[in-house]
């Protein structure tokens, strides 16, 4: 595409990039190339779960409700999540969006009774929605704009050799900038997620017009900053997102303000964002912990350190955040303090 046509946006590049990336392999696990939390312990799934049946349970437990999540990975949050739900009397359908067909092979071994979709578009229009995304939002494109002597411009990625680069393309009106960063040192990178704030949105209407809650879980920050997030990661070490696109995981950090914003220009109510350690605690994970190393006493070693790994600032405890969102009419989420 670059040779034919010249350099193309960054959120193209990501885009392309994480579409091959998916689509062509399970990329979770040791063997794989990253993990995420409810590969670590079915306590994070649970917990979810159990935050959604609570929910549901203090909206009067209504019928027909859809259990969604965006990016399911290899199904194992839904099949935490599911099992924790029908302990407290809720057997919702489920429905994943995903476009990975390795991906939802996966998913199929461990929630056979799914509905898959592309996108929310065909997502039943009636019930009540309770929807998940633990990474998923930091999958998707991000657009970047960089400082340079001659204003802001759109990065484009080129082609040097046989290698990617990022280079200036052309001009951003100022007004595109927010005023903090508009007078950034040449060089200052801002990005913004168009694609995801349209997700946002899309699945904020659906929630407005059916009821429901939202949990969105990633890494992140609270406040729209400038600065490169952009980040390839490849057999659980940092890559290089410019050499070989598609055979690494391209992910950047989640601004999860302008997340709860064009949620909240949606009509929901926004909670949040809390970090993840906190956030797990308030919802019991100690209890769930005991509960588990009482269960099987063989497994102490192995509980205390995946809590350790979920719950403790130095690992996802911090940098991860969750953010809660519901129907205007329906009860907040707990663990938001
Ligand atoms: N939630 C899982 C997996 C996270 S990896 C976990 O926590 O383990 C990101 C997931 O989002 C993968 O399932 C990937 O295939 C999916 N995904 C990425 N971009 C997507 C898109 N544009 N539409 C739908 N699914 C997407």
């Amino acid at each position: 595409m670059i040779a034919s046509q010249g350099p193309i946006p960054v959120s193209d590049y990501m885009a392309l990039a994480n579409a091959h990336y998916y689509a062509t392999r399970d990329p979770l696990g040791a063997a794989g190339d990253f993990t995420t939390a409810p590969e670590i312990s079915q306590m994070f799934g649970e917990l979810i779960g159990l935050a959604l049946a609570d929910v549901w349970a203090r909206a009067g437990r209504p019928e027909g409700v859809l259990y969604l999540e965006l990016g399911p990975g290899r199904g194992t949050l839904a099949a935490d999540a599911l099992r924790a739900m029908r302990a407290a009397g809720l057997e919702p359908a489920v429905h994943f969006v995903e476009t990975s067909p390795a991906l939802r092979a996966a998913q199929a071994e461990r929630v056979p009774i799914a509905a898959w979709h592309d996108d929310l578009s065909t997502l039943p229009e009636d019930g009540p929605i309770l929807a998940v995304a633990n990474e998923f939002f930091d999958a998707l494109p991000v657009r970047q704009l960089v400082a340079t002597a001659a204003g802001w411009r759109e990065r484009l990625v080129t082609l040097d050799g046989d290698r990617f680069a990022p280079v200036a393309g052309p001009p951003v009106p100022s007004t595109a900038i927010p005023d903090r960063v508009r007078a950034a040192p040449p060089g200052t990178v801002l990005e913004t997620s168009p694609a995801s704030l349209a997700y946002v949105r899309r699945l904020a209407d659906r929630i407005n017009m059916q009821g429901g809650a939202a949990l969105i879980v990633d890494y992140g920050h609270d406040l729209p900053c400038a600065g490169e997030t952009l980040q390839a990661v490849r057999m659980h070490e940092y890559a290089d997102p410019w050499i070989e696109p598609g055979e690494a995981d391209l992910t950047a950090h989640v601004d999860f303000k302008s997340l709860g914003s064009a949620a909240a220009g949606a009509g929901l109510r926004v909670h949040g964002p809390a970090a993840q350690g906190p956030w797990l605690a308030r919802l019991g994970i100690d209890a769930r912990a005991e509960a588990l190393t009482r269960a099987a006493p063989g497994r102490r070693e192995e509980v205390a350190a995946a809590m350790d790994r979920l719950v403790s600032p130095e690992q996802m405890g911090r940098l991860f955040r969750v953010l809660g969102l519901s129907a205007p009419a329906w009860p907040a989420p707990e663990g938001f303090s």
